[in-house]
C-alpha cells in the first residue's frame, strides 16, 4: 500500500515531530555530549638482561646478580577537550640524567610533536636500578668494560621511551581524571635524626622534621568507572634496599601492590622533595614491601574518598632556568685533590678532580651555571602539578604548598636527575666549617658524587627556582 500525505498532514507530522523532538519524547533525553579527557597507558620493562652496575652507592663492586623483581617504565598519555596532549613516565631508574632527557625529548617531539612543557619524565630513584650513561660516574669504581654495557643500555632505554609514549598516545580512549591527597609516615628526615636512633625516636615519638608526609593521588577512569591507572606520589629516598638485585624497592612494591588490587589498571609512581628524607629503619626486603604497602593502603584510601573529578582542561608550562654555580675549584686545588695517597683506592672526590683537571688543561673552562628544567602543569584549571629537576629536598615542597595551598603536588627527581637542589637553608648549614653533626652531604659534597664542577650551587639556588615556579605558575593559571 502506498500512503500518500496531504500537505496539511505533512505540515501535522512534522510539527508533532519537532514537539516531541524538542521534549525529548522517544529517545533518550537530551544532553550536551560530556567532555572528556583521553587517556592512554602503556608499559615496558626495563630490566638489564647483561651484567650491570647498579646505580646509587659508591660502595659497589660488582655488577647486579640477579632481580628481586622486573624494572619498568610506565608511560601515562593525556588529552584534553581542546585536543592538548602530554605525557607522564614513572619509571625504576636512579635519575634520568641530562643526555637522556635531551635525547628523548628530541625524538618526542620529532615523532609526536610534543614539547618539553608536555614531557614529564620521573624516576623511582630505586638505588636497584642500572646506571645510566654518563651520570654519577665518578661516583663508581666503574671497570672499563662496563662502559659499552652501560652504553648500549641507554640507547636502547631512550629508544623505549619513546616506543611506549607512542603505545600510549595511540591508546588513547575517553576517561575521567580526579586528584586527591592522601598520607603516611614512614619518610625521616636524615638530617636530624640519626638513622641507627630512629626506631627509639619514633618509639617516642621524638623525630624531628621537616618532612612532607603526603600523598598526591592522580586517577584515570575509564567512562563506564573501571580504574584505568592511578598516579601517585611519595617525598622519601627509595633506598630501603643495598643489596645487587634489580628491584624498584618500596615504590616498586607500592605499584605491585595497586595493580594486584586493581587488575587491569597501571600504577605509577612519582618522587616528591625526598632527597633529605630516608624510609627508616631499612635494609631489609620485608621493610621496603611494608613501606611499598603502607604507601599503596595510603592510595587506596584516597581511592575509597571518591576523589575530586577535574574537567579535561591541561595546562603546561616548562623553562630551562640557568641555576648558578657557587664556589668553583682552582686548578692548584684540582691538582691537590686529584692525587690519591700511595697505597689507597681512588675515591669520588678523586676521580672527579681528575676529570675536571684534563678538562682544565684541554683548555675547556669549568661551567658557571647548569640548565635546570622546572615545569608547572595545571589539571582541570585547579589541581596544581610542580616538577622540578634533581634531588630537591622538602624545604621546596614544604614552601610551594605555603605559598600556593597545602593541596598543590612538588614531583623531584623530574626529567633531569644532575645533583642535589638544597634550599638556602641545607646550602647554609653545609657551608664549611659545617656545623657539628652535619654531614654537608645535601649541600656540598654530593656536587663531587655527580661530578657538577663546584663544591655547591650558588646561594641563590632556592631563589631562582622559586621565581622560575612562580612564572610558570602564572603561565598554566593564565591558561597559557
Ligand atoms: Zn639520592
Amino acid at each position: 500500500m502506498r500512503l500518500t500525505k496531504s500537505p496539511v498532514v505533512l505540515r501535522w507530522v512534522y510539527a508533532t515531530a519537532l514537539v516531541l523532538f524538542l521534549a525529548g519524547v522517544g529517545s533518550r533525553p537530551l544532553q550536551a555530549a560530556e567532555a572528556m579527557w583521553k587517556a592512554g597507558v602503556a608499559t615496558a620493562e626495563i630490566t638489564p638482561v647483561n651484567p650491570q652496575w647498579m646505580a646509587g652507592y659508591g660502595g659497589r663492586d660488582r655488577p647486579a646478580e640477579g632481580k628481586l623483581h622486573p624494572l619498568f617504565i610506565k608511560i601515562l598519555a593525556l588529552e584534553d577537550a581542546r585536543g592538548q596532549r602530554a605525557i607522564i613516565m614513572s619509571s625504576d631508574l636512579l635519575g634520568i640524567p641530562q643526555t637522556i632527557y635531551n635525547a628523548t625529548c628530541a625524538a618526542l617531539k620529532q615523532q609526536f610533536g610534543l614539547e618539553r612543557a608536555q614531557i614529564m619524565l620521573h624516576a623511582s630513584h630505586s638505588h636497584c636500578t642500572p646506571v645510566l650513561r654518563g651520570a654519577l660516574y665518578d661516583a663508581y669504581p666503574l671497570p672499563d668494560s662496563q662502559r659499552p654495557v652501560i652504553d648500549r643500555y641507554s640507547t636502547e632505554l631512550e629508544a623505549k621511551i619513546v616506543a611506549t609514549a607512542g603505545q600510549a598516545i595511540a591508546a588513547l580512549a575517553p576517561a575521567r581524571l580526579a586528584a586527591g591527597q592522601g598520607s603516611t609516615g614512614f619518610a625521616v628526615n636524615r638530617r636530624n635524626n640519626p638513622e641507627g636512633s630512629v626506631p627509639k625516636l619514633r618509639e617516642q615519638d621524638a623525630l624531628k622534621g621537616p618532612s612532607d608526609h603526603s600523598v598526591p593521588v592522580l586517577t584515570v577512569t575509564e567512562p563506564n568507572g573501571t580504574l584505568k591507572a592511578v598516579v601517585f606520589g611519595y617525598a622519601c629516598h627509595n633506598t630501603t634496599l643495598s643489596f645487587y638485585q634489580w628491584a624498584g624497592d618500596y615504590a616498586g612494591f607500592a605499584q605491585i601492590a595497586l595493580e594486584r588490587n586493581h587488575p587491569g589498571a597501571a600504577a605509577l609512581f612519582f618522587s616528591g622533595c625526598g632527597a633529605d628524607q630516608n624510609p627508616l629503619p631499612r635494609r631489609e626486603v620485608f621493610m621496603a614491601q611494608r613501606y611499598g604497602e603502607m604507601l599503596a593502603a595510603a592510595v587506596e584510601e584516597v581511592l575509597l574518598k571518591n576523589p575530586a573529578a577535574l574537567a579535561p582542561k591541561l595546562d603546561v608550562a616548562h623553562e630551562l632556568v640557568p641555576l648558578k654555580f657557587g664556589d668553583a675549584p682552582t686548578q692548584a686545588e684540582l691538582e691537590q685533590l686529584a692525587v690519591v695517597p700511595a697505597g689507597k683506592q681512588a675515591t669520588t672526590q678523586t676521580r672527579w678532580a681528575a676529570r675536571l683537571l684534563t678538562d682544565l688543561k684541554a683548555g675547556k673552562p669549568l661551567a658557571r651555571d647548569y640548565p635546570y628544567p622546572t615545569q608547572v602543569w595545571q589539571l582541570g584549571g585547579k589541581q596544581i602539578w610542580v616538577a622540578l629537576g634533581g634531588e630537591v629536598v622538602v624545604d621546596y615542597a614544604l614552601r610551594f604548598k605555603a605559598e600556593y595551598g597545602p593541596e598543590i603536588w612538588v614531583a623531584g627527581y623530574a626529567n633531569d636527575v644532575m645533583a642535589y637542589i638544597p634550599s638556602a637553608r641545607v646550602l647554609a648549614e653545609d657551608k664549611t666549617p659545617r656545623a657539628p653533626g652535619r654531614s654537608g652531604y645535601e649541600g656540598n659534597t654530593s656536587m663531587y658524587v655527580y661530578g657538577q664542577p663546584a663544591h655547591r650551587w650558588a646561594d641563590d639556588v632556592e631563589h631562582t627556582i622559586s621565581e622560575s615556579v612562580r612564572k610558570l605558575m602564572a603561565q598554566v593559571k593564565a591558561g597559557k
